[in-house]
């Protein structure tokens, strides 16, 4: 069992939180909005990525069970 990582770009206000606390997960463009980087990110990423989910300020971010 593995987690997705699901973006709704249209709810990212480009405050850059999810890069700050899971920069190997999320990258930003130039003009702020989000870049997924790793879709399906390993374990040890988990607690970084769920971090990112609660700061998000947008609420443009969800993990989801993947199989
Ligand atoms: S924390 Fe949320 S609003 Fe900010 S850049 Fe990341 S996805 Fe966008």
């Amino acid at each position: 069992m593995g987690m997705r990582v699901l973006v709704e770009y249209e709810k990212c206000c480009g405050a850059g939180q999810c890069v700050m606390v899971a920069p190997k997960v999320f990258d930003q463009r130039d003009d702020g909005i989000v870049v997924l980087l790793d879709e399906t990110p390993p374990p040890e990423q988990y607690k970084a990525v769920q971090e990112a989910v609660t700061v998000c300020p947008g609420a443009a971010l969800r993990l989801e069970e993947s199989a």
